[in-house]
């Protein structure tokens, strides 16, 4: 599949010419901060809310922007599905005990790509494609209220966060803009 870049040449999909244009952006992003009126001076790395947000990927989920965050506010930590793996545990542990924050917000939302398909098609699918199975758990999902309480109670069972963390799941609505919050049961003792 080929696509055409901005400059209108035709390229493989897959080509840099996006990464050159936020390229572009991100060099002005510098010369503005070296332009402005305050001092240059990089923001403590605890974040400010003391909040982790835990969401899934898709691209109309603009966390910053929903949650009024700014530089320096919060851990956004990102995946396909906004699936509690391992290693999210591992990056909320850290944001936990190394920098503070106290409070976890789960966000997934309407028309997730993760209800789409299956772990067992997906692996077939990759499969096909690449000629290897993966030896990780896609962990797609049917039900979005149901994974939001069984990821918030995932959440509040381990053991490597603190006990008092506030968890709370909230499902976004990709067409109407609204996060409506999940019931998710009482808190684990
Ligand atoms: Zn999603």
């Amino acid at each position: 599949m080929t696509m055409v870049d901005a400059r209108g040449s035709s390229r493989v999909t897959g080509s840099h010419s996006a990464t050159d244009a936020m390229l572009q952006c991100a060099e002005n992003f510098a010369a503005a901060r070296r332009t402005g009126s305050e001092p240059i001076r990089a923001r403590p790395a605890r974040p400010a809310t003391g909040v982790a947000v835990l969401a899934c990927m898709d691209a109309r989920l603009d966390v910053n922007t929903l949650l009024g965050l700014d530089e320096g506010d919060a851990h956004i930590l990102r995946n396909a599905g906004g699936v509690v793996t391992d290693d999210m545990i591992r990056s909320l542990a850290v944001s936990q005990h190394q920098l503070g924050t106290t409070e976890i917000i789960l966000l997934h939302h309407t028309q997730c790509g993760m209800m789409t398909v299956t772990d067992d098609g997906f692996r077939e699918q990759l499969f096909e494609r690449t000629g290897f199975r993966p030896p990780w758990p896609v962990h797609a999902f049917g039900d979005l209220e149901v994974d939001v309480r069984t990821s918030v109670a995932r959440l509040r069972a381990s053991p490597f966060l603190a006990a008092s963390t506030s968890v709370r799941g909230f499902i976004y609505d990709v067409v109407s803009g609204v996060l409506r919050e999940v019931d998710a049961g009482a808190e684990v003792a």
